[in-house]
């Protein structure tokens, strides 16, 4: 069911019950008033008429005369007056006797003082009533047309009002969520449109501060950020798919020229030279995209525990001087390790590791003699890295585009490189909850700051 139709049925059954009980509360107090009205009424009959009766000595036959005068034309009570001994002293309509007193309902009012009930809709006191210090027992009934028909009219009117206010509240509940969901429907459709295709398209904001134009901002926002991922993701297919391109297209240009016609042993030795450090460079481009995949990974499937970071920059060196064996690497502590904590980090080593030898291979293959040396310092929140080399630096417009996958700089045509290192290093410090900056200057230097929180 659609929210809209449900908010209509929610709001009118709401409203339905409210008002149902509202005029319920009315009608049953109208009706338990009009029963004591009544009552109240037919005792003052009741006595008028015993003091009529036994003070003014009033002759029965003119006041059952009255009786049977007004009964044509009004809804008279009818009463009757007994002694304690259920002799009956007078009777508006013996002819009549609607109540039928007994001698039982006779002593019960004696008992009790005064009795009020129904009878065939009649409402019926009995009382006792005291002149000149003899009691006596007068009895009272009448039918309550003017008060029923007036109750009955109150009811006919809620039930009126009942229908007409829900059929109205209905009628506006349809109308005003049509005009509340309006902007939603336009949402719907314009969302309808968006697609791989057109990840371009937007959802139009009604310019108020309001929830939906809230919604509509955050849906943009997250399509933004959909279009910008969806971006880099086909950059990076098609990035990867030239990287593995360049040295396969080499490996097989070496190999035909090779087999082409016959050849020396030393130039066949020179083609499989070639073609084995083109493998090795698809072997080093195919890990660090491994890499990169393990550091795009959900940081909760990554495992983590302290480690010190002394020890991994110690294997960093060592795997890096391991296939560059003419790489300079000092490592320099600037202040004194007094405990474990004091070095370590809550971290994945294996990623760490990674981070590290990206740094310690830039430093070193951007600068000639390949020299790289990396300061640790630390403090009781965080550990720092500065990996500092004195090579060619990097441009002011580079800078900002370093960290970018896949982008190599102006300099690239320095050394070898795929531009995965900086985004992948980046990558594992924020998974570290660190940060890495870099500060450099063309021909003189490049610093990148690694600030590492202990946990
Ligand atoms: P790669 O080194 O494989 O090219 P990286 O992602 O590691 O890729 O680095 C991206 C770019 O940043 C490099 O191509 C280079 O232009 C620049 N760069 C990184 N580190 C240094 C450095 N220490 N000195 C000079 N340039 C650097």
């Amino acid at each position: 069911m659609k929210i809209r139709t449900r908010l209509i049925i929610l709001f009118t059954v709401t409203t339905a019950i409210i008002l149902g009980l509202f005029a319920t509360v009315i009608y049953l107090s109208a009706k338990e008033n009009r029963q004591i009205e009544f009552y109240n009424l037919l005792k003052k009959e009741a006595i008028t008429k015993a003091n009529i009766f036994l003070n003014a000595n009033v002759d029965k036959k003119i006041l059952q005369d009255i009786y049977h005068n007004n009964r044509k034309i009004l809804n008279e009570v009818e009463v009757a007056i007994y002694n304690t001994h259920f002799d009956l002293l007078y009777h508006d309509a013996v002819d009549l006797d609607f109540v039928k007193e007994t001698k039982p309902m006779i002593d019960e009012i004696y008992q009790k003082g005064e009795i009020e009930f129904y009878q065939e809709g009649w409402q019926v006191i009995g009382l006792q009533y005291i002149y000149e210090g003899k009691k006596y027992i007068v009895t009272a009934a009448a039918y309550d047309q003017y008060g029923y028909s007036k109750l009955n009219n109150l009811l006919h009117n809620s039930i009126l009002v009942f229908i007409i206010s829900i059929l109205f509240i209905l009628v506006a509940g349809i109308f005003f969520s049509k005009k509340a969901f309006e902007p939603v429907r336009a949402m719907i459709a314009k969302a309808k449109n968006i697609s791989a295709t057109n990840l371009d398209l937007r959802l139009s904001n009604n310019g108020n501060k309001d929830e939906l134009s809230e919604l509509a901002n955050t849906f943009n926002e997250m399509l933004n950020r959909l279009e910008s991922s969806f971006d880099a993701q086909k950059n990076f297919v098609s990035n990867i798919s030239h990287e593995l391109r360049t040295p396969l297209a080499a490996i097989i240009t070496e190999l035909e020229l090779s087999s082409n016609k016959e050849r020396t042993p030393s130039e066949y030795q020179t083609a499989i030279k070639d073609a084995l450090n083109d493998s090795k460079k698809l072997v080093r481009l195919s890990n660090s995209l491994l890499d990169l995949a393990k550091a795009s990974y959900d940081p909760t499937e990554i495992a983590f525990k302290p480690i010190r970071v002394d020890e991994v920059l110690l294997d960093a060196r060592q795997q890096v001087q391991k296939t560059n064996s003419d790489f300079k690497i000092d490592i320099h502590f600037e202040d004194e390790i007094d405990n474990d904590d004091q070095i370590s980090v809550n971290g994945n080593e294996y990623l760490l590791k990674v981070a590290f030898t990206n740094l310690f291979e830039n430093g070193c293959k951007f600068s000639t003699p390949h020299r790289c040396t990396v300061s640790v310092r630390f403090d009781s929140k965080n550990i720092t890295l500065l990996f500092v080399d004195k090579g060619i630096g990097i441009s002011e417009h580079d800078l900002l585009q370093i960290f970018t996958p896949f982008y190599r700089g102006e300099n690239r045509t320095y050394t070898y490189g795929h531009g995965i290192g900086l985004p992948l290093t980046q990558k594992i410090v924020a998974l570290h909850k660190g940060e890495i900056t870099v500060a450099s200057q063309e021909n003189k230097g490049t610093t990148f700051t690694i600030i590492l929180p202990h946990c």
